[in-house]
Parts: C-alpha cells; sequence; structure tokens
C-alpha cells in the first residue's frame, strides 16, 4: 500500500467548516494526506468575532464525531441560551431565561449552549496534526489539469505558491475563491448593515440589562443586539436597515461612538449606554450579504447550469455553498453539519483504499469521489435551504416597522417547539 500515492485533499479556509472537516479525516485511517490552506498569516492574526450557539442537530453532532465534544463541554455556556427582546422604549416583549432544561448530562447532547468563537477555534486548531494548516496562502485560482481523463487540480495563491490536488474543498466563506471555478453568483446585499462593537469590563447596569445571554432591541430599520460573550466582554451589533452606500457615505460610523449613537435617536437613553459603554476602539462596520434564494450551489439546483465533468473533484461546503445573514444563527451550525457529512462521505470513497496506480483505476476512483460529493452537495443543499430562508425570514421580521411584535411572535412560536 505504501507504494500507492495518498490522495491528496485540499481544504481552503481555516474557519470552522474546513477545521471540522479536517479534524475528522484526520481521525480516520484513509490513504489520503489532508492540508488546509488559509489566507490569514496566523491563527491569532485577525480578530475573530463573538459568541455561537452550537445546535443539537448539528453544531454539537459535528464536535462529537470529531471527538472534540468533551472538550467543547468544558467552555460551553449553558446560561447563554437566555435571551430579552425589547423596543426602544426599553418595553420587556420577551425574556427567557437560559438555559431552557437542565444542561445535559455529560456526554449527551442538548440545548443551545454559547460558546466563544476563538475558544471554538482553538478547540479544532488544536486538535489537528502539526503542518496541517498552511497560513498565509490566499487562493487566487482553481484550475483542473486533465491527463488521461484523469482530473487534478492547480491551485495558485497569492504567494505564488502551486499545489496540485486530486480533491478540493472551498471552505473559504462568503467570497470564496474555489465557488467561482463552478458557479459566477455571488452573494447579494440583504439591506441591512451591522456595527459590531465591544463592552469590556461592563458597568453592573449594561450588564444586568444584556441578562447571560442575548439582548435584541428591534425598532423598524434600526436594531441593536447584545451577547455575553466569555471574559466579561459583551458584544453589540448596531444593525442599520439601509442602502449597501451608507457606511461608505458614512465614514465616521467606523471611527466614533458618538455618529453610532447618533443612529439611534429617541431611543431610551439606558438603552443608548451599550453603545457609550463600548472600546472605541472597537468598531468594526460591516455589510450583511447572503446567497441568492433558491441557493445556486450546488449547480445542479439550477436549470442549465451543469457542472462540467473536470470540476468532479470540487465542492464546496459552510458559507462558501450557502453564506446566509446571522439572523437565524445557523451559519457555524451548518458548516460544521456540512464538514462532517462531507468528511463521511470522502471517507466512504476511500474505504477501501483504492488501488490508483494506473489512469484507469484513478479514473474509476475518480467517479466514485464524483459521485459520494454529489450525494453529500444535495444533503448539504436541503439542509441549508431550509435555513437560508428561516433567516431571511428572521431578518425581515426583526427589521419590520412593526418590530418587535412579529419577530417575537415567531421567536415564541420557535421557542415553544423546541422545548
Ligand atoms: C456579524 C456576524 C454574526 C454571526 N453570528 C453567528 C451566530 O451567532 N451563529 C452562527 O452559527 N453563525 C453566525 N454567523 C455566521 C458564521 O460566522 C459563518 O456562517 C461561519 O463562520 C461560516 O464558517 P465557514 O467555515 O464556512 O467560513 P468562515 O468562517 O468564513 O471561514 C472561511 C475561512 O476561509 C479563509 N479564506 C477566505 N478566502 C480565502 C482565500 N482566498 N484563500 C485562503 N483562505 C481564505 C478565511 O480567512 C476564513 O478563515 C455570523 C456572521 C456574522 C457576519
Amino acid at each position: 500500500m505504501s507504494s500507492i500515492p495518498p490522495v491528496r485533499i485540499a481544504i481552503v479556509g481555516a474557519g470552522p467548516g474546513g477545521l471540522t472537516l479536517a479534524r475528522i479525516l484526520q481521525l480516520s485511517d484513509i490513504h489520503a494526506t489532508v492540508d488546509i490552506y488559509e489566507r490569514d498569516l496566523s491563527a491569532t492574526y485577525r480578530q475573530q468575532g463573538g459568541s455561537l450557539d452550537l445546535h443539537p442537530e448539528s453544531g454539537q453532532v459535528a464536535m462529537k464525531v470529531a471527538q472534540l465534544f468533551a472538550e467543547f463541554r468544558k467552555y460551553a455556556r449553558y446560561e447563554g441560551e437566555g435571551m430579552k427582546i425589547l423596543d426602544k422604549d426599553a418595553k420587556v416583549w420577551l425574556s427567557v431565561d437560559g438555559p431552557l432544561g437542565p444542561p445535559p448530562a455529560e456526554g449527551e447532547y442538548g440545548g443551545r449552549p454559547e460558546i466563544d468563537r476563538t475558544q471554538l477555534r482553538d478547540i479544532l486548531l488544536d486538535s489537528l496534526k502539526p503542518s496541517t494548516i498552511h497560513w498565509g496562502h490566499n487562493l487566487q485560482s482553481v484550475i483542473p489539469v486533465v491527463t488521461e481523463g484523469v482530473n487534478e487540480y492547480k491551485l495558485t495563491f497569492a504567494n505564488e505558491v502551486q499545489v496540485i490536488a486530486d480533491v478540493v474543498i472551498g471552505a473559504d466563506g462568503a467570497w470564496s475563491r474555489v465557488r467561482t471555478a463552478i458557479i459566477p453568483d455571488k452573494p447579494v446585499y440583504t439591506g441591512v448593515s451591522f456595527i459590531d462593537i465591544t463592552i469590556r469590563n461592563p458597568p453592573s447596569t449594561v450588564s444586568d440589562l444584556v441578562g447571560p445571554g442575548l439582548l435584541g432591541i428591534f425598532a423598524g430599520s434600526r436594531s441593536i443586539i447584545a451577547q455575553r460573550n466569555a471574559n466579561d466582554i459583551i458584544r453589540v451589533y448596531a444593525a442599520l436597515r439601509e442602502s449597501p452606500d451608507y457606511l461608505d457615505e458614512h465614514p465616521e460610523l467606523g471611527k466614533s461612538l458618538s455618529s453610532i449613537e447618533a443612529e439611534f435617536k429617541g431611543w431610551h437613553h439606558s438603552l443608548l449606554d451599550l453603545i457609550r459603554a463600548a472600546d472605541p476602539n472597537s468598531i468594526i462596520p460591516r455589510k450583511i450579504y447572503a446567497a441568492p434564494i433558491p441557493l445556486p450551489y450546488p449547480p445542479s439546483n439550477k436549470a442549465g447550469s451543469e457542472r462540467q465533468p473536470s470540476l468532479s473533484g470540487i465542492t464546496l461546503l459552510g458559507d462558501a455553498a450557502h453564506t446566509m445573514s446571522p439572523f437565524a444563527g445557523e451559519g457555524v451550525n451548518l458548516a460544521m453539519a456540512d464538514a462532517a457529512d462531507l468528511a463521511q462521505s470522502i471517507i466512504g470513497a476511500l474505504q477501501p483504499t483504492p488501488d490508483l496506480s494506473g489512469a484507469k483505476a484513478r479514473v474509476e476512483f475518480q467517479q466514485l469521489m464524483s459521485h459520494a460529493l454529489r450525494i453529500f452537495e444535495s444533503k448539504m443543499e436541503a439542509r441549508a435551504s431550509v435555513k437560508a430562508e428561516e433567516s431571511a425570514r428572521n431578518l425581515e421580521l426583526a427589521m419590520a416597522e412593526d418590530a418587535p411584535a412579529g419577530f417575537v411572535e415567531r421567536l415564541k412560536a420557535f421557542r415553544l417547539a423546541d422545548k
């Protein structure tokens, strides 16, 4: 077996999806090399963002398959399931203490506990074999190289490195370069922009206002969503329903807290403390994009856009395939569920170890792998389509003129269904 070259698996992107995939593949005994190519220069190069809740049917299952559930439990904040919804006059419309029930027994799934994104990422990073991640590799292109019917893929990075792979997974987020090899479609602006700010060591009034979990204040074209993170940090998203150019036309919103506060005229003074108490150096404005619905990936989803056979060894997962607004809190969960499913598909195609010593055998293996990847994609698409619609609907209700009324009704229905 050692004389047979291993299958070269290239994962582009070290987000939660790419890392989970690599971890599960490395747990198996498949005859393959698994490499991640990541644009960031190091694990600490960029702020990773706020808190996430892992859902029992997706994110938590993926952590279990990755044999990292016990590690996850060390950081999981079950009390973070609490949620409050207010209007701009500080009237409470919904208040649910977290957790919804007692935390599940050790090793069991349940609830929707929170974990900081950095903690989740560190657990996954620490679980990988040394040298799995190639930092500072910003993918520019993937092109198929076909020899005697055998597809290989040439990946070219901005640092001029080129690598050849047999299977390529685009886990490279909303603006995926891998995706552009297969379909031209791009995410579209959702109509909402966020300004992220961070409160460190919050005063007790702000701390009490936010509580142990999530606080959402909704009032038509303006919302504030505040989330408790670990280490006495509260992360706040000031959401503006505005044109895609609004943040560019108002650069001061990326620079000063008072400019952000001015967007919330007429709001109860106690709520504005969520802006005033923030670190003035923490401001990050961002436009929120989502994949169009129906989802354009996989291309078999759209008549007339079939994939070229030479691209059969490429697939996508997570935001690269189906980015959506954060209003359903599903993005990380879907990316990790995709990773767990894709890993099983790839492992299945590689067991028993195929004999890849000749072109004919490699073409046969390629067909087997292609079949496995397409089955994975249809499962991913079915799951993500439902959540993409849910997320779009939540955004409409949360930022509607009558907010928070319709959104609260929807949340109550979901919470009751969860029990
Ligand atoms: C403000 C905000 C709040 C959110 N809140 C939540 C939440 O509460 N719950 C939740 O489940 N989801 C949330 N999401 C969504 C969630 O962040 C994403 O769905 C999730 O991170 C997707 O994981 P991923 O691995 O597919 O992609 P990403 O996390 O985007 O990772 C992609 C990786 O690929 C790398 N990369 C990109 N381009 C290249 C390239 N050309 N070459 C090499 N590497 C590249 C990036 O640097 C990155 O490391 C939120 C999103 C936003 C914007």
